[in-house]
């Protein structure tokens, strides 16, 4: 033995650990889901490295994991015949949580152990999970293309040290060993590690093998013979029919794709075929990850070609808008060899990408109209992404704006819930525009006084005052031809709505105040473009307008912050 190294976790690792295993005890078998999960990811990205370099196949193609019990040692092994992990692979991916958000995610966390637990959830648990139910893990791992003496053996107790030591491994791969804690022994049973693989790995495409075993009347108990058997389907899960499908092994599959520990919102599966043919299975989480606003950490959608694994990440294959969604994306056109660069001139990723954005946006106006609670729950976590799409996807714009939801006047409190068809079916006789206040938060815009007149003539104002608001608005001029106007600005024409009593009260005001004006005119001088008596106002004295083609305040206000 030699290269021998103890080292630290990464400072937040630790807290992790602690909190993981006491938040998540109550299914503790997911640590089975989640070494399973790695072994078929890193068989995947083996197969896709042997793409260039079949040579790290070495003769052994048929890629596999395998889950084996030993009961007197009290351990649990999944192994594989993957891409393995280098000495530096090993200490980057198993020593630190190799994810953005850390910091933020510890600034959340509540000391409840149930909102915490699904906070864990979220932010993904993965190897870790190991620690659950074992008190001591060992990872033997060797990277293919390294030589037998160049292979790494890992290990750790979990509590804030692991070390790692250069051994001999004879065949590529990563075997990942559990030393049980007291207590764990259901887990040493060939029937429970196997329902426990069909209930949550059914859905990976690579098999799943343990030993065969048989009742030993004269021992009284199960036997493990020397020979191995499948264990799962072993097909990819997109591949399947959708009738053969059941809603659990989709949830499990998201779970895998996307490395929450949730159940997703809502999926579509489709296979489309003709001018391009690809398979299609897409999923909207439930929550939005850590990093939603961080654009460059994002794992987005799967890419495979004819079932192999080409790329985590594919950000061609949906606009930037989407980027929350999670699944594959399974072609039969593209080249196996294909690049990211590549990705960018396809047309056949082309197609791809505007028939999956179309099933996307299907499944969210399902969503809004069948299942309003589902779809509220999408637009708290993701209403501010979707409105990029306003702006950056112009033949989609249509759709996108009726998904939109807003605060009103005419809604409880600050939750977005008001589309623009709600308000144009609530617009009043001769109203023939749709009016909206934008602020920096929820309650400036609720308390602008430009809205006195409009909840006297009760007429429907969207509150507006998310980041991306004025951007959004930049680009939606209008709903089914109806103007979308900010009631902040110059020039508002009540008149048509006003009667012919109010009118003539109206030129009366004006003229009685003309001297007041002119006197206001002289007083502000340049400081001013205009003075105007105004029908806006119901109990506030006055307010600062800005003309119609002119930036509002709110943006004027955004932009001086931004140093512009
Ligand atoms: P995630 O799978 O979400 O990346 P995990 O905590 O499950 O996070 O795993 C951390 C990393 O450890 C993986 O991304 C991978 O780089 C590495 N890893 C884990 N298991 C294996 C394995 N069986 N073979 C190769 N690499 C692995
Ligand atoms: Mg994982």
């Amino acid at each position: 033995v030699h290269g021998a190294e103890t080292l630290g976790f990464q400072a937040e690792v630790k807290q992790l650990l602690h909190l993981m295993i006491h938040s998540l005890y109550s299914n503790k078998e997911i640590f089975l889901r989640e070494l399973v999960s790695n072994a078929s990811d890193a068989c995947d990205k083996l197969r896709f490295e042997a793409i260039d370099k079949p040579e790290l196949l070495q003769g052994d193609a048929d890629l596999r994991i395998r889950v084996e019990y030993d009961k007197d040692q009290r351990t649990v092994t999944i192994s594989d015949n993957g891409i393995g992990m280098s000495r530096e692979d090993a200490i980057a991916n198993l020593g630190t949580i190799a994810r953005s958000g850390t910091r933020e995610f510890f600034s959340q966390l509540t000391g409840d152990q149930q909102k915490d637990a699904q906070l864990i959830g979220q932010f993904g648990v993965g190897f870790y999970s190991s620690f659950i139910v074992a008190q001591k893990v060992s990872v033997l791992s060797r990277r293919a293309g390294l030589p037998e003496t160049e292979a790494i053996l890992w290990e750790s107790d979990g509590q804030g040290e692991f070390s790692i030591t250069t051994v001999e491994k004879a065949d590529r791969g990563t075997a990942v060993t559990l030393y049980l804690r007291e207590g764990e022994d259901e887990f040493l049973s060939g029937w429970k590690l196997r329902e426990i693989l069909r209930r949550y790995s059914d859905h990976i495409s690579l098999p799943i093998q343990m030993l065969k075993e048989e009742w030993d009347s004269e021992k009284s108990e199960q036997v493990k013979k020397n020979e191995w058997e499948t264990v799962n389907q072993a097909n990819a899960l997109w591949t399947r029919a959708k009738a053969d499908i059941t809603d659990e092994q989709y949830k499990e599959f998201y779970k895998h794709v996307a490395h929450d520990y949730d159940d997703p919102l809502a999926w579509t599966h489709n296979r489309v075929e003709g001018r391009s043919e690809y398979t299609q299975l897409l999923y909207i989480p439930k929550h939005a990850p850590m990093d939603l606003w961080d654009r460059d950490a994002r794992r987005g959608v799967k890419l495979y070609v004819r079932r192999v694994f080409i790329m985590d990440d594919a950000e061609q294959l949906l606009p930037t808008y989407l980027r929350f969604v999670r699944g594959v994306i399974d072609s039969a056109d593209l080249p196996l060899n294909v690049s990211r660069e590549l990705l960018q001139e396809s047309r056949d990723v082309k197609v791809i990408r505007e028939g999956s954005t179309k099933r996307i946006l299907s499944l969210l106006e399902d969503l809004a109209e069948n299942q309003a609670d589902k779809y509220a729950e999408f637009w708290t976590q993701f209403g501010q992404v979707i409105k990029e799409g306003v702006g950056e996807d112009h033949a989609n714009k249509e759709r996108i704006a009726k998904l939109l939801r807003f605060a009103s006047t005419q809604a409880e409190g600050s939750a977005q819930t008001v589309s623009l068809a709600d308000y144009v079916g609530r617009m009043k006789e001769g109203q023939d525009k749709i009016y909206y206040v934008s602020a920096d938060s929820f309650a400036a815009a609720s308390n602008s006084p430009h809205l006195e007149i409009f909840r006297k003539k009760g007429l429907e104002v969207l509150l507006l005052s998310d980041r991306v608001d004025e951007w959004m608005l930049s680009h939606l001029r209008e709903f089914e031809g109806k103007q979308l106007v900010s009631i902040a600005k110059g020039g508002l024409d009540l008149d048509t709505l006003a009667d012919e009593e109010e009118k003539k009260h109206q030129s009366e005001v004006a003229e009685t105040f003309k001297p007041l004006v002119e006197r206001l005119k002289t007083a502000l001088g340049e400081k001013v473009k205009d003075v105007r008596v105004t029908v806006r106002l119901v109990d506030s004295p006055a307010c600062v307008v800005v003309d119609e083609h002119e930036l509002s305040p709110h943006l004027m206000r955004m932009l001086q912050a931004a140093g512009q």
